[in-house]
């Protein structure tokens, strides 16, 4: 029987407003790509679908599949618990399907640490400017403020694990950033050249962090 090719691991990762997730729902439109959906024990947003957006669960649900042994990785995102089930993930995999991850640098890291047997791709994407990300964060949900200031103060914590992945995309048009990741995981599957300046991307950091 000719054995399928697995598939490969697309991690996003990004300080929150940066508009990964609506990245990752445009990857999983090409051929052959497919979301891992997590499971949280956050809210659900208004616009947000069970199920597909989030499996919404609660704490003694979401501790029953830590024990159980069922999440590839799981952690507390500000305060919240986020994780994504194993079993979902490999049998993607092993069909052949291009598997993404919308999940913050904890998340990242403990994949990363498995060193599992399917090729794996990380990304960090990085929002213009500091302004630029406040506004995205007061636009999301405009009743609570509070977030978006807490959510700032995070953003200083968490840019600085860009140094972690393979590569950091800035997001200031939505379509150039969708192909400029797109070009970079086809040249990573096919072992193409890769069009990446990383002393574009340190300078970059560095002003988001001045
Ligand atoms: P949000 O609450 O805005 O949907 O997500 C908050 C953060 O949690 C984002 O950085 C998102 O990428 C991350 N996240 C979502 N799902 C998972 C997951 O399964 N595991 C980990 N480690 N982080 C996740």
């Amino acid at each position: 029987m000719p054995s399928k090719k697995e598939g490969v691991m697309i991690i996003l990762s990004s300080p929150s407003g940066a508009g990964k997730t609506t990245l990752v729902k445009m990857l999983s439109k090409l051929d052959n790509f497919d979301i891992s959906i997590s499971h949280t024990t956050r809210q659900p947003r208004h616009n947000e679908k069970f199920n597909e957006d989030y499996f919404f669960i609660d704490e003694a649900e979401f501790k029953r599949l830590i024990n159980n042994q069922e999440f590839l990785e799981y952690a507390k995102v500000f305060d919240n618990f986020y994780g994504t089930t194993r079993t979902p993930v490999i049998n993607k995999l092993n069909e052949g399907k291009n598997v993404l991850f919308d999940i913050d640098w904890q998340g990242a890291d403990q994949i990363k640490n498995k060193k599992l047997d399917y090729k794996l791709i990380t990304f960090f994407i990085l929002p213009p400017s500091k302004q630029v990300l406040f506004d995205r964060l007061s636009n999301r949900d405009m009743k609570d403020k509070l977030i978006a200031d807490e959510r700032m103060m995070q953003f200083e914590r968490d840019v600085l694990h860009w140094i972690n992945y393979d590569y950091v995309i800035i997001n200031e048009k939505l379509d150039s950033c969708f192909s400029k990741i797109k070009k970079l995981i086809f040249a990573e599957i096919e072992n193409g050249s890769k069009d990446y300046d990383l002393e574009y991307i340190r300078k970059h950091v560095e002003t988001l962090t001045s």
